[in-house]
């Protein structure tokens, strides 16, 4: 098959070739059925990409931890032969706020006890408030309207007293979700925190989201779905237009046009909105679509000859409100060899840093770093920058979240097909909702869903 060229045709077109659009495409593959999978970028793994340091060795520029409970892109890692290994984390932690660095132990950073306290409370009241939200349906949680019209800012405005607990729940909220948290639905917030298990398992390193990571990098999950997939991979071929009728769906991509039975679209909710429908979606997905927005966030890579910090007993993990990076993480490959240290600018902030010349993003990067880490972290020998907001085929990043208020009047379209169209993405996961498992889990559920409407399950 001359997957993507002229008059090209199979049983399911997907849209896009990240984690959730090759899973999807695998799923069907397996279950017998024909697909071409159509990517606009000219690589595959959408919001993962591996940068090759030295030797064969990587340092990723997009998503990258596995955790504890994210069984599905462990289960796919193990299929395709990626292992993991640990996030190196020996040593003490930076804390450095206020203009105040301190070094600590495990998540629990040395503040003021009325800090600490004001934390540990808002903590405990947010898991509370998430264990009532059930992931599937948040708009049913109890008290699910005033949940999703008030933002997460205005929560923490009320329930939390001191400046500096604010401000580390606005860099928790940056690190997570990209976005600052007054523009953060609160319900939105909670399904997430709900979707990953609670608080900690979203901001914890040992036992949390980023415990692990894959040898290789996360992309090679993407790359080796590619290549089981072959020539149905089509790249460079960014999808204008879905146009469907009673028999299927006609996709019009720069590739040529494709003619299928059923669409799965794996891509960001926000970039639906980019797509031309034939007939137009209907009104309720199309207002989601308009109140789903990505946040922005920029990966910064220092690379140096080794982690010098781990002799200096810091596990390269700093939280900052200096500005503009707001945490870092050691990032070196499995053996160490070169150190590498990640920092990460969120929001706001991600966008004034693209503005300044590449010399300038540099300099402002590094200089934060050696705030935290001392002289040595200036002295990178490599640096890069990625930078998912000007990234067209990205839109932003970590991940879209629906603007207030959106949860309870659209929610139930995320995931709800508009005819033939079926949607996959990290954000449509009721189970780590916005993460790479989430992805997995979203091409997995598609592929059910095409499987089923068209009578081609198994044993049916
Ligand atoms: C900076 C950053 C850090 C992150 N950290 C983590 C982490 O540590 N752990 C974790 O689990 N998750 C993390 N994430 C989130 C994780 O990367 C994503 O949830 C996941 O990769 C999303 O996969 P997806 O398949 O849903 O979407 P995507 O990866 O966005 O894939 C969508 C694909 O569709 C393509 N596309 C878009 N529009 C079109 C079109 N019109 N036609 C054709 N193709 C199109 C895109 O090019 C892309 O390849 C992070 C993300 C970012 C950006």
């Amino acid at each position: 098959m001359d997957a993507g060229g002229a008059g090209s045709e199979a049983d399911v077109v997907v849209i896009g070739a990240g984690l959730a659009g090759l899973v999807a495409a695998r799923r069907l593959a397996e279950a017998g059925r024909s697909v071409i999978v159509v990517e606009a970028r000219d690589r595959v793994g959408g919001r993962t990409v591996n940068h090759e340091l030295r030797d064969g060795a990587v340092a990723e520029g997009g998503g990258q931890w596995v955790g504890p409970t994210q069984d599905r892109v462990l289960a796919l890692a193990e299929e395709l032969g990626v292992e993991t290994f640990p996030t190196y984390y020996e040593g003490k932690n930076l804390l450095d706020l206020g203009g105040r660095r301190r070094r600590y132990g495990g998540t629990i950073p040395r503040l003021s006890p009325l800090v600490l306290l004001d934390v540990d409370r808002a903590r405990r009241r947010i898991d509370r408030l998430a264990r009532t939200v059930p992931t599937d349906a948040p708009w049913r949680a109890p008290d699910a309207e005033r949940l999703d019209t008030e933002t997460l800012g205005a929560w923490v405005r009320r329930n939390v007293r001191t400046e500096r607990a604010r401000s580390l729940l606005e860099i928790a909220c940056g690190t997570v979700w990209g976005m600052p948290s007054a523009q953060m639905s609160l319900l939105w917030a909670l399904t997430c925190i709900a979707s990953g298990g609670g608080f900690d398992a979203l901001v914890d390193t040992e036992g949390g989201a980023q415990q692990d990571r894959l040898v290789g990098g996360s992309q090679l999950l993407s790359i080796r779905l590619a290549e089981g997939l072959g020539k149905a991979v089509v790249l460079g071929s960014p999808v204008r237009t879905i146009e469907q009728d009673g028999g299927g769906v006609g996709v019009r991509a720069d590739g040529g046009p494709i003619r299928a039975r059923r669409a799965i679209a794996a891509i960001p909710p926000s970039l639906c909105a980019r797509i031309r429908f034939s007939p137009a979606l209907p009104g309720g997905r199309d207002q989601l679509v308009q109140r789903m927005s990505s946040g922005a966030m920029t990966k910064c890579t220092a690379v140096y000859e080794e982690p010098f910090w781990r002799r200096e007993g810091l596990t390269g993990e700093a939280v900052t409100d200096r500005g503009p990076i707001i945490t870092t993480f050691d990032n070196s490959p499995p053996d160490g060899s070169p150190g590498v240290l990640v920092g990460f600018i969120a929001g706001p902030a991600a966008i004034e840093h693209a503005r300044r010349p590449v010399s300038e993003r540099r300099r402002v990067a590094l200089g934060c770093l050696e705030a935290l880490f001392g002289e040595r972290a200036g002295h990178a020998s490599a640096y890069f920058e990625q930078a998912w907001a000007e990234e067209e085929w990205s839109g932003g990043g970590p991940v879209c979240s629906p603007a207030p208020g959106a949860l309870v009047a659209y929610g139930e379209e995320l995931r709800r097909p508009s005819g033939r169209v079926h949607w996959a993405s990290a954000e449509t996961s009721p189970v780590w909702c916005g993460y790479m498992d989430g992805a997995v889990r979203s091409g997995e559920r598609a592929a059910r869903e095409v499987l089923d409407a068209e009578g081609w399950s198994p044993g049916r």
